[in-house]
């Protein structure tokens, strides 16, 4: 593996929210930050890449686009000298390593390393919904992304989950479908008061309350789907041409190799109040270490918070 000779003072590895706040205050901190975007991991820009119009971010009180608002970002953070590189870091040594090494294209040296990998829309066990089934021919996980899609067209769509993810992917499918449909497994929704209110009085929006998929099925394309009534143990078919998961995400820490403490449920585990780690000198910020607020604003904090944390880290070093 080649192996750069330079020595990076800091490594940023992710591109939504909380590494380029962290690029922009290693920058002006004249640490000459090195961030990593990713490639096939996910889109350069972070969850973000993959909303429309956030309307919560402070600042923007007539709302702004996810990636405008990331475009801007980097940009501000690329004015103070940070670096980029779009490539996926494959492995990290961290114990018994210092300076740490991380493995992309090429092997790179870093004294310190903030980890802002974020997190990934999760997909479920349902039959019919597996690569090399429908997924991609009417099974997503990412409205946005696929919803503009020719045959989605008129047709009846559905969303599994009741979150505000849930609930925007809805929203957002309307200007395609003839209907929607979320289907939750509950009687009550999860998703913000604002937003569930929105969900539950559009014209083209129908909930279908403790209900879960149980197949998908189609010739070519998606074409139905089968649901339970959790309350009724009612199984009904429909036309179906899509179905979109919303059901949460799972924190991209993969590449990590267990070096790190991790919580149970996957998320990093940091000393609370800060963004270090169980390894002196790593650091992480943003949804790769919060299963709770997930917030584009929150994970710019705690990107601050571990530029700060790793300029002073270095600074006790010297
Ligand atoms: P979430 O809040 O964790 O919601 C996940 C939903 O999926 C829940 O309703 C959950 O049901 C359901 N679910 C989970 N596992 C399931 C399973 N196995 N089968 C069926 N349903 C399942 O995730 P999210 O909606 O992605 O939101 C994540 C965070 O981002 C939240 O903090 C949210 O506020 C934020 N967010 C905000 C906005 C906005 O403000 N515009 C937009 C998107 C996301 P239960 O409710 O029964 O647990």
């Amino acid at each position: 593996m080649d192996m750069t000779n330079e020595k990076e003072k800091l490594i940023i590895i992710g591109s939504g929210p909380a590494g380029y706040t962290a690029a922009l205050y290693a920058a002006r901190a004249n640490m000459r930050p090195l961030l990593f975007e990713g490639f096939f991991s996910g889109p350069v820009g972070g969850q973000l890449m993959t909303t429309t119009e956030v309307e919560n971010y402070p600042g923007f009180p007539k709302g702004i686009t996810g990636p405008e608002l990331m475009e801007e970002f980097k940009k501000q953070a690329e004015r103070f000298g940070a670096r980029f590189l779009q490539e996926d870091v494959t492995a990290c040594k961290l114990t018994g390593h210092h300076p740490f090494e991380v493995v992309a294209k090429k092997t790179h040296k870093a004294e310190s390393i903030i980890i802002a990998t974020g997190a990934m829309a999760k997909r479920l066990d349902i039959p019919g919904t597996m690569d090399g089934e429908y997924w991609n021919k009417g099974v997503s996980a990412c409205a946005v992304c696929d919803g503009a899609n020719p045959f989605f067209r008129d047709k009846p769509l559905y969303v599994i989950g009741g979150g505000d993810s849930a609930v925007e992917e809805a929203l957002f499918l309307t200007h395609y479908g003839s209907k929607v449909y979320l289907v939750h497994r509950r009687d009550e929704l999860r998703a913000s008061k604002i937003m569930a209110k929105r969900a539950m009085s559009h014209p083209k929006v129908e909930i279908l309350w403790d209900s879960v998929v149980e197949n998908v099925a189609g010739g070519r394309l998606m074409e139905s789907i089968t649901i339970k009534n959790l309350k009724t143990n009612e199984v009904t078919t429909r036309p179906a041409s899509g179905l979109f998961f919303a059901v949460g995400h799972v924190p991209n820490t993969a590449f990590l190799n267990n070096q790190i403490d991790l919580h149970p449920n996957g998320y990093i585990k940091v000393v609370p109040g800060t963004t270090r780690t169980n390894i002196e000198g790593v650091f992480a910020a943003g949804d790769v270490q919060d299963s709770v607020y997930r917030q584009a604003v929150t994970a710019a904090g705690t990107g601050c918070m571990a530029a700060l944390e790793a300029e002073r880290w270095l600074a006790a070093q010297e």
